[in-house]
């Protein structure tokens, strides 16, 4: 299986702050829909976003909507936050989307983060594609197909525990072999 491990976590999006962006070499910004930007399966925004996208497209970040969503979804909430370019049916964990995606706005892929809620979507995709890979937590448990979502996440919880363990287990293999060297 693909790496599914993020290079970054935040709670929201709102907490990504501009200076983080810059920090990551980050040129542009791929956001998903459900969960991350827009409550899930709904067309509300909780508050905030909304600021957050044009505060970050102010700064000189193009943003693009990379979603699994349907279509006319995808194109409502692209208006709604201010005409987004916008993929739907993105079919994540394929790559395809952020390629096309990177293309669209006229960058390298590596230089595009991907902030989603999912890890065998968002950052699975991002991380097989080789943008820059942001999980964030979902706002709320989802409503539609709940038993499903609520193995994904049982699922991803237990993915990030055990990645979790394997990299602290190699970061102090690593540390013993540099105090030897010393
Ligand atoms: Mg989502």
């Amino acid at each position: 299986m693909h790496d599914a491990y993020p290079d970054y976590e935040y709670k929201r999006i709102t907490d990504i702050t501009l200076n983080d962006l810059y920090n990551m070499g980050a040129k542009a910004v791929a956001v998903d829909l459900d969960n991350t930007t827009v409550l899930d399966s709904t067309l509300r925004a909780p508050g905030g976003v909304k600021e957050w996208l044009q505060t970050v497209r102010a700064a000189g970040f193009p943003v693009i909507i990379i979603s699994n969503t349907y279509t006319i979804r995808a194109w409502w909430l692209s208006k709604k936050f201010g005409n987004l370019p916008w993929i739907s049916m993105a079919d994540k964990p394929h790559t395809a989307a952020f390629f096309k995606a990177a293309k669209m706005l006229g960058i390298e892929v590596s230089d595009m983060v991907m902030i989603g809620d999912r890890l065998f979507t968002d950052v699975m995709g991002a991380n097989k594609a080789g943008a820059i890979s942001i999980k964030v937590d979902p706002f709320e448990p989802e409503k539609l197909f709940a038993e499903k979502f609520r193995k994904e996440r049982k699922k991803e919880r237990e993915y990030l525990e055990k990645r979790r363990k394997e990299r602290n287990a190699e970061n102090r293999r690593f540390s013993r072999k540099s105090e030897k060297i010393k």
